[in-house]
């Protein structure tokens, strides 16, 4: 095989990140332990799993070796999985991951400098040529003959033969470059693997040369000894009780196994006893990971048993609303060789990933106290939390309590604990009005009643909120109302909005004979103020967003949902009308009159022109 291009993306993928990741040029070798701390895993694995490799016997480790003869030239080295000519290609011939383009296309101006967007993408092997400026990987996949040598300089693609290896692993040749060439020194190398990857669960033996004198005067003799020295101190940090542990500890941690470079913000640190012993490790990174919303998200959370790890691949160790949060599930009772397939129908399994989100959301309570940092949370995670309250029906009651919604009362977020204390005494429930803009949904004359009556209502202008909201239903004896449906009004009326509506029934005859087909209902209104007129849809159909999200869901055949225009009987127009026998200004100011509320709530009018000629038809009447 003879030199290969890499994929590509990738060279513009090293470009950006050799320039942006420069200053932090050492966690090249925290990606390096980590992704061999990750071959040992799988080994290790695969030597209690699968009956074909269960005579394989070895004593996980890596190695670091700096070459004191050949200067500038450090080996990191592990006795894991090892790969073979198809896993280097896919491995570090290219970024698989899909939100590769996605990330390029968002690492432009000061981004480019956020390291942190790096590490999430797994770019983290690429990060050796910050400090190389040519790489030598000798390989050789655990149960097959055939070594591989992959070499590259990280720019114009790489060199993949054939090599004989003694035994199965990887090893990591670095020709430092000018940058690297601080690394190459016992200190640094000591110092940098404690601060990254002291908890790492597998050893990391330092390799150097001891200098040191002896005898005196002339008879001084330098005596060079070979040394090896295990630098970490090689226990799984969430087998830890809380108290032997720092902040920093767990913070390194957390850099280790996701690669980002910034701290966490928050950490969760339990073990639960009693039928079942487990213990997990959960963090919340501070910016929501890039790929939250893919399908193929890269799931965040490790299982272990007994220390061995079994899997990072598996989305269902946690509900899928919860994939942002990264960590480790450690259980002493799930069989060693439980298969990963069966995992999702394991009893065991399923009680774990129950009492991990039972306390997730109860330490989330806990976190929303302190109102400042919760809001953080807020921004980067309100809508996993609501596609909870959708999904995870057990946990709703406590998924109300977290997720945060605007309001006409208050800036910022609301909770809706907080909206019922505020509450009028008589209040009949809580009001919501949902669509995408959210100063569009501020000024919607459906909101004019509550207004008046000094009612809060909360905005929600995610795009999600159109179907969780509906879903929630109650909150502690409230019922949760959508002001932009047709019944929402009835708990507001009063006698004398009953009496105006029978006044104004013959003209809203008149108006829906001259709508025709184009309204489903045209009735008075209670809840204008200042507009004369409003769109609503009946309390039994969806809404037009709802509809659209029925579409995209692959739910093509739906009747029309046609809106329910709602008159304002106190408005000066529509007095004007009821005295008005022009049938002519009737019609025109009836289209005019609907398409007005339509334009107010965000749709586009179906015939513009038809709304410019009736606009200056009335004009030139009124004037
Ligand atoms: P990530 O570790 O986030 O997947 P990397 O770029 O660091 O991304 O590594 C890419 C892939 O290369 C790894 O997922 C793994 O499959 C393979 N790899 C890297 N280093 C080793 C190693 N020491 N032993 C076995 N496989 C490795």
């Amino acid at each position: 095989m003879g030199k290969k291009k890499f994929k590509t993306e990738v060279d513009q993928l090293l470009h950006l990140l050799i320039h942006s990741l420069y200053s932090h040029s050492e966690i090249f070798l925290r990606e390096l332990i980590s992704n061999s701390s990750d071959a040992l895993d799988k080994l290790k694995y695969l030597t209690v799993a699968d009956e074909n490799y269960k005579n394989i016997t070895f004593d996980p480790r890596i190695d670091i070796v700096i070459d004191e003869e050949n200067h500038k030239v450090l080996t990191i080295s592990d006795n894991g999985i090892g790969m073979n000519d198809k896993d280097l290609e896919e491995s570090l011939g290219t970024i698989a991951r899909s939100g590769t383009k996605n990330f390029l296309s968002q690492m432009s101006g000061d981004k480019v400098k956020d390291s942190n967007l790096i590490g999430q993408f797994g770019v983290g092997f690429y990060s050796i040529f910050m400090v190389a400026d040519k790489v030598e990987v000798l390989t050789r996949k655990a149960g097959e003959e055939k070594g591989w040598s992959w070499t590259s300089d990280g720019k114009s693609g790489y060199t993949l033969v054939e090599k004989e290896m003694e035994s199965h692993g990887t090893k990591v040749i670095l020709h430092l470059n000018e940058k690297g060439s601080e690394y190459d020194n016992r200190w640094q190398l000591e110092q940098i693997t404690k601060k990254y990857s002291n908890h790492i669960a597998f050893p990391i033996f330092l390799h150097y040369e001891s200098k040191s004198f002896e005898g005196e005067g002339d008879d001084r003799k330098e005596i060079k000894e070979n040394k090896i020295e295990q630098i970490n101190s090689a226990s799984a940090l969430w087998k830890k009780s809380k108290s032997e542990l720092s902040d920093e500890d767990y913070n390194e941690f957390y850099k280790t196994i996701t690669g980002d470079n910034d701290e966490p913000m928050l950490k969760m640190h339990t073990r639960a006893e009693g039928t079942l012993e487990y213990t997990t490790l959960f963090y919340i990174p501070k910016k929501a990971p890039m790929d939250m919303f893919y399908a193929d998200y890269k799931p965040g959370v490790k299982l272990y048993v007994r220390r061995v790890f079994i899997t990072d691949d598996e989305k269902e160790l946690l509900p899928t609303y919860l994939r942002f949060i990264k960590g480790i599930i450690d259980s002493e009772d799930l069989p060693l060789n439980v298969s990963r397939e069966l995992l999702q129908q394991n009893k065991i399994m399923t009680n774990i990933k129950n009492g991990s989100v039972k306390k997730i959301l109860s330490e989330l309570k806990n976190f929303s106290k302190d109102k400042e940092k919760y809001t953080e949370f807020i921004q980067q995670y309100n809508r996993p939390l609501k596609e909870g309250v959708y999904s995870d029906f057990a946990n709703k009651d406590e998924l109300l309590e977290l997720v945060r919604y605007k309001s006409t009362k208050v800036d910022g977020w609301t909770s809706l604990a907080e909206y019922k204390d505020r509450m009028q005494i008589d209040q009949k429930g809580i009001y919501f009005i949902t669509g995408d803009n959210e100063k569009m949904l501020r000024n919607s004359p459906l909101l004019e009643a509550y207004k008046s009556k000094d009612i809060e209502v909360l905005i929600m202008d995610d795009e999600i909120d159109e179907i969780v909201a509906p879903m929630i239903n109650m909150y502690k004896e409230s019922e949760l109302k959508a002001v932009n449906k047709s019944g929402s009004m009835d708990d507001l009326k009063t006698e004398e909005d009953e009496k105006k509506e029978t006044e104004i029934k013959p003209l809203l005859e008149k108006i829906k004979a001259a709508l025709g087909e184009d309204v489903k209902d045209v009735v008075a209104s209670s809840r204008l103020h200042e507009s004369p007129s409003c769109v609503v849809v009946d309390e039994n159909d969806p809404t037009a967003q709802m509809q659209q999200m029925l579409r995209s869901m692959g739910q093509t055949e739906m009747p029309e949902v046609k809106p329910i225009l709602e008159i304002n009987p106190d408005h000066e127009i529509v007095k004007k009308l009821e005295s008005t026998s022009d049938d002519e200004l009737i019609n025109d100011a009836s289209r005019l009159l609907l398409d007005q509320a339509l334009m107010v709530e965000g749709v586009p009018l179906k015939d513009p022109a038809e709304f410019a000629r009736r606009l200056n038809r009335v004009m030139s009447k009124a004037l």
